[in-house]
């Protein structure tokens, strides 16, 4: 079944409010099992608004609409819909008494335009809405199902949640299941064309991508009779989406994170952790310490953000601060060597940057950031360049430093376990 999404807002469109129904709706839709082909946003205008009912009528079985089902005169998505489908209007009773006992209930004065509100099209079905005044409607018209929903998002979201998704998930017989696949360490355009060929043929199941800061997941679903034949068809795909990204896939279980993963990963080879950050402020720690059962491995968290602190703390020389200055492959690595000897810890990681917005130059421009990991005494140093704010920056120094993290300790164990280069 095809959805089509459609955010009814001037505001949306004059870029005052940012369409995070949108977003949250396709995610949900995909999620089910159900493919988007088109979003649309348009203002609150009933001309183009019928227009973008008719045209979406003809491309897609499901129109989820949100906003403009308030009070006020420019609210016009009920009245528009009832139109289109050539449906007068009628006053509900009980969405009149929910409304009437909403303002109740906060002691506020009615006035008359609310009962806008409670004006339903024939034949349609009303969708409560316990956060708000605005009902929802679901009106099924020759197959198709037009679904209005209010705009707020926290009278969008529990509205979708307890009825829309159910009731779109009754329309296809079968149950839906799907399984992610996350990958870290390849750059989300990359795991995309790393994909098309699947996407394009995807039918059932479906794969979505999500990119996440220093991550990407691959969410494969599928709807079938019963969960078995469901698992049955998501199976090989997982399969072959890990095959493709071998040893970048480090879960496909739903409550793993990337930092579960690299704890995981340390508790399984008896390793113990120490962090040293500059740019990053102590923010791996906090991902590691996120973490339950973390204090089996983890030591000590430095946060060395001065060069007298990466001399005094870690005893780096100020000959090599000078030399190679503190954003560099020596001084990230000279940051996890001090941590292995001062933390005595198995693993350590050493984290320099320049986060910005200033303090760029064109040597070392803003974004620019070096990581070390130490497993047993051999280092890796990887140079970065990030690009967005500096809680953007930061945020994707710590996940590529966990990326890092667990690509050396597993090389480590491989190459150890294999008689390479046992220390
Ligand atoms: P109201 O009763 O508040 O008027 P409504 O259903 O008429 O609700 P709108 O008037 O279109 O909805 O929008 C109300 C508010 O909901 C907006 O000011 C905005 O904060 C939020 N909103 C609307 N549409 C969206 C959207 N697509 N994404 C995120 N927020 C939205
Ligand atoms: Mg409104």
């Amino acid at each position: 079944m095809i959805v089509e999404i459609i955010s009814v807002g001037t505001e949306i469109l004059l870029g005052n409010i940012v369409n995070t129904n949108a977003a949250y709706l396709s995610e949900k839709c995909a999620g089910i099992g159900l493919s988007c082909y088109y979003q649309d946003v348009v203002g609150d205008n009933e001309e183009r608004l019928t227009n973008v009912i008719r045209t979406a009528l003809q491309r897609a079985d499901v129109l989820l609409l949100s906003g403009g089902l308030g009070p006020t005169q420019d609210d016009l998505t009920k009245e528009v819909a009832a139109k289109v489908l050539g449906r007068n209007l009628y006053l509900h009773e009980s969405s009149k008494e929910a409304i009437d006992s909403f303002f109740k209930s906060r002691g506020i004065e009615i006035t008359e335009n609310n009962w806008k509100q409670a004006m339903m099209p024939e034949g349609c079905i009303v969708v409560d809405n316990p956060n708000g005044t605005a009902p929802g409607v679901i009106i099924e018209d020759k197959g198709k199902h037009i679904v209005l929903m209010p705009g707020p998002p926290n009278e969008l979201v529990p509205m979708f949640e307890s009825a829309i998704m159910p009731y779109l998930n009754a329309l296809e017989p079968g149950i839906i299941y799907s399984q992610t696949v996350k990958i870290c360490g390849v750059g989300e355009s990359k795991a995309e064309s790393m994909v098309e060929d699947m996407i394009a043929a995807q039918s059932n199941p479906t794969i979505a991508t999500y990119a996440k800061t220093g991550e990407v997941h691959l969410r494969v679903t599928a709807r079938a009779e019963d969960e078995k034949e469901a698992k049955k068809l998501v199976k090989p795909v997982v399969k072959e989406l890990k095959g493709r990204f071998g040893n970048n896939v480090y879960t496909t279980q739903e409550d793993v994170t990337l930092e579960r993963a690299v704890v995981d990963l340390l508790l399984a080879n008896n390793l113990t952790v120490s962090t040293v950050e500059s740019c990053t402020g102590g923010m791996l720690a906090a991902r590691l310490i996120n973490v339950p059962g973390v204090s089996e491995v983890f030591k000590t968290g430095y946060i060395t953000y001065s060069n007298k602190s990466k001399r005094k703390i870690l005893g780096i020389k100020k000959s090599t601060l000078e030399k190679h200055g503190a954003v560099s492959p020596e001084i990230a690595k000279e940051m996890a060597k001090g941590a292995s000897l001062f933390a005595k810890a198995d693993v350590t990681v050493g984290i320099t940057g320049v986060a910005g917005p200033d303090g760029g130059s064109e040597e070392k421009p803003v974004g620019l950031v070096y990581i070390a990991c130490s497993v047993c005494g051999r280092v890796n140093v990887r140079e970065c360049h990030f690009s967005g704010s500096r809680m953007k920056i930061r945020e994707s120094s710590v996940s590529a430093a966990l990326s890092l993290m667990r690509e050396s300790i597993l090389a480590y164990f491989s190459e150890v376990t294999f008689g390479a280069k046992k220390s």
